[in-house]
């Protein structure tokens, strides 16, 4: 597998509980390099626009207020598989169905309020990446 570059939120409910340095381990751990990060407060704007894609979902509005009810840091990692290993590392979206050891499982207070965002496929992870990030931002 070639090395990847995948986008990824630690989310409010994480930030608030001053989870970010355990969560950031949990990626160490598995290999993951931070190779970007800024912690911001998003806008309602950005909110919408980043999870556009989940607009007509029934929860959308519920998403976007938690997202912007504190502060995220936002992270590109880097790794060998780094999309899919990241995804591991979360765990299940539902906290209930996530593994033992995963940082959802862990962390998580419901399938809301999950604790981390992040890229799904190679396509998302480049388009989530430039969201947030300018090229010069990033340092390998
Ligand atoms: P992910 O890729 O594992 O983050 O999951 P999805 O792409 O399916 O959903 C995106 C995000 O929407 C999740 O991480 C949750 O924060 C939120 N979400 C998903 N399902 C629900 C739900 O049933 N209720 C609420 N409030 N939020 C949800």
């Amino acid at each position: 597998m070639a090395i990847q570059r995948t986008f990824s939120i630690i989310k409010p409910d994480a930030t608030k509980r001053n989870l970010t340095g355990k969560i950031i381990s949990k990626f160490e751990d598995a290999g993951l390099r931070v190779i970007a990060s800024r912690r911001i407060q998003m806008t309602r704007e950005q909110a919408e626009g980043f999870y556009a894609v989940h607009k007509e979902r029934p929860f959308f509005g519920e998403l976007v207020d938690f997202m912007i009810s504190g502060p995220v840091v936002i992270q590109v990692l880097e790794g060998e598989d780094a999309i899919a290993k990241n995804r591991e590392v979360m765990g299940a979206t539902n906290p209930e169905n996530a593994d033992a050891g995963t940082i959802r499982k862990e962390f998580a207070l419901s399938v809301g309020e999950n604790s981390v965002h992040g890229s799904d496929a190679p396509e998302t992870a480049a388009e989530e990446i430039k969201f947030f990030f300018k090229d010069e931002e990033i340092v390998g």
